[in-house]
């Protein structure tokens, strides 16, 4: 069963993704974190991408394209697996349905009061790339997974967390009428806990017990 998380940035696909992951054992697939490996390995992807995460702008669509093509081939996706910020343009959509099939898409929603405030205080594990969020970290510097330190994201800073939601408003936005329209979407209001939203998800798609 292959899903996707679609949603603004910071609503809480990664959060959410990870927890179904954990739930389903088939693996997240996270764009931005495969990115954010290549630019820490220093690869040639890395260098092709850095500049536009930097920005707040999208890589462009072959690029991240052929990297997940080539991801979804690897023996652990064989029973399926969850998109997480992929597909993010129409065409990237396209792509993606002429090498898989998906189940649904979770279109998470949330106001941009909740949005805002989960991007200006998220940190990531520079090691390991777990998020947390302060209000959860109660003053601690350390990753609470693997004691790596926790980084401000230089695309989390309020200026260039701007530019990512008009950038999502812009191309990545239409995806909901596409999905809709191929009647794969399943919307979720994500404004409570993780625990009571995560249980919103598992009713959405039929996962509840
Ligand atoms: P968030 O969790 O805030 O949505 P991500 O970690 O998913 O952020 O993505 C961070 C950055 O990585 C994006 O702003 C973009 O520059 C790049 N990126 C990730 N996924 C894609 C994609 N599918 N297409 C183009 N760029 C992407
Ligand atoms: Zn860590």
């Amino acid at each position: 069963m292959n899903f996707i998380f679609l949603g603004p940035p910071g609503v809480g696909k990664g959060t959410h993704a990870k927890q179904l992951s954990q739930l389903l054992g088939i693996p997240q697939i996270s764009t931005g974190e495969m990115l954010r490996e290549a630019i820490k390995q220093g690869s040639q992807l890395g260098l092709a991408a850095k500049g536009y995460i930097d920005r707040g702008e999208l890589v462009p669509d072959q690029v991240v394209i052929d990297m997940v093509k080539q991801r979804l081939q690897a023996p652990d996706c064989q029973k399926g697996y969850i998109l997480d910020g992929f597909p993010r343009t129409v065409p990237q959509a396209e792509a993606l349905n002429r090498f898989t099939r998906i189940k649904s898409v979770v279109n998470l929603l949330a106001n941009e009061d909740t949005i805002m405030s989960h991007l200006s205080g998220r940190r990531v594990c520079r090691d390991c790339g777990a998020t947390h969020h302060i209000r959860r970290l109660d003053g601690a510097t350390a990753c609470p997974v693997c004691g790596g330190p926790l980084i401000h994201r230089d695309d989390d800073q309020p200026d260039t967390i701007r530019h990512r939601l008009e950038v999502y408003h812009a191309q990545t936005e239409p995806l909901i009428a596409y999905y809709k329209a191929a009647g794969l979407l399943v919307d979720v209001v994500v404004e409570g806990t993780i625990e009571g939203d995560f249980g919103l998800i598992k009713e959405a798609l039929g996962l509840a017990s």
